[in-house]
């Protein structure tokens, strides 16, 4: 047994310190990005914030509504082929809206098949496992980095710099962050397994940046000033679950509960989710989710708003013409209270 002293921090333990600038207004400031991928060589255009591939968010129309906006979407693996033909073949060549997938055989199969059809409309490709330190994962990377030369491949989840390393070098061009940290994870309650998630944020960005790997930070976001950290801290792609639920445009149906309007939100990994398409949690595993009922907020144009807006003020607060440039005028300075919660917590 081993103990590491270092504190790790979570994006509640830090603000961020505001620098002299000569910026006077949130619309001067550009919060899109510019990338080339280090595998597929694709340029990459938009705001760096993505919609997490889960059944209730990473909707056909979740997408088409944050690509009004240049962000994007990791679609759901549970789209049926002809269904995801039909919208990947109707979308503008290089909107980066990521194909999902797990490890399996029957993941993979359908994958090639979906590919032979798709005429080069998927160009970009998300493996997403709840555990990315297995084998398995890493030799499931180089087998369809090897058959697909060309697809923008985004891979995890991981949090700490060496397998960010390993994975960049296998072939993954985004690194995918976060264990623990979600809305509605339960791992680190049930297998007491986890990273803070600003922490691993900074390790995991830095060992990619050595390489010219990106990562997205995955998880833990419950508010813009997160998302702004999450930046600050070195992200290059964000990754929304609880933030973007609730909304017109997810996949759960509004239900009344004494009079106020709710929707159903679930861990992919929940008793809910397993019920749903695994025919029940399997007798060796826990369900590492949970089920959540939140109050209904109609279409999602406002709260993207308050988003966006939010990260176009802790630009302005460090003199950050671009979102590029965020990250160098970042500094964090730990804290032991963010808000003042004297009339409630909102
Ligand atoms: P949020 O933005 O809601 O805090 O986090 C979203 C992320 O939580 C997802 O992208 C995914 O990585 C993670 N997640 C989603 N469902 C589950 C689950 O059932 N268990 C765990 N451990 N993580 C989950």
């Amino acid at each position: 047994m081993r103990i590491e002293q270092d504190i790790k921090l979570d994006f509640k333990d830090v603000l961020i310190r505001p620098k002299r600038s000569t910026l006077t207004s949130r619309s001067e400031v550009d919060i899109s990005r510019d990338y080339v991928f280090p595998y597929s060589r694709k340029t990459y255009h938009g705001i760096p914030i993505i919609a997490a591939n889960m059944d209730t968010i990473g909707t056909f129309a979740m997408a088409r509504a944050l690509a009004r906006h240049t962000l994007s979407t990791a679609l759901h693996k549970h789209y049926g082929e002809a269904e995801l033909l039909d919208f990947f073949t109707a979308l503008p060549k290089d909107a980066a809206i990521f194909y999902s997938m797990g490890i399996t055989k029957p993941d993979f199969d359908k994958f090639r098949r979906v590919m032979d059809s798709a005429d080069g409309t998927i160009g970009h490709v998300c493996v997403d496992v709840a555990n990315g330190y297995t084998k398995a994962f890493i030799r499931f990377i180089h087998q369809i980095r090897g058959e697909f030369p060309a697809i923008t491949l985004m891979a995890g989840n991981v949090v700490t710099g060496e397998m960010t390393e390993e994975l960049i070098l296998g072939g993954v061009d985004i690194v995918k962050v976060g264990i623990g940290p979600g809305s509605v994870c339960t791992t680190r309650k049930v297998a007491g397994v986890g990273y803070p998630q600003l922490s691993a944020i900074i390790e995991c960005a830095d060992a990619a940046h050595g390489l010219r790997g990106l990562i997205c930070a995955d998880g833990g976001c419950t508010s813009p000033g997160d998302l702004a950290k999450a930046f600050g801290a070195g992200a290059d792609f964000v990754m929304l679950g609880g933030m973007l639920a609730g909304h017109d445009e997810c996949a759960a149906e509004i239900v009344e509960v004494d009079g106020q309007r709710k929707m159903r939100f679930y861990g992919m990994s929940s008793r809910e989710a397993m019920n749903k398409y695994a025919g029940g949690v399997a007798g060796h595993r826990a369900s590492e989710g949970k089920e959540v009922l939140l109050d209904y907020r109609g279409p999602l144009e406002n709260t993207l708003q308050d988003i966006l807006g939010g990260v176009r003020s802790a630009c302005t607060y460090v003199g950050a013409r671009k979102l590029k440039e965020l990250s160098k005028r970042t500094t964090f300075v730990r804290v032991t209270q963010q808000l003042n919660e004297v009339f409630g917590t909102a």
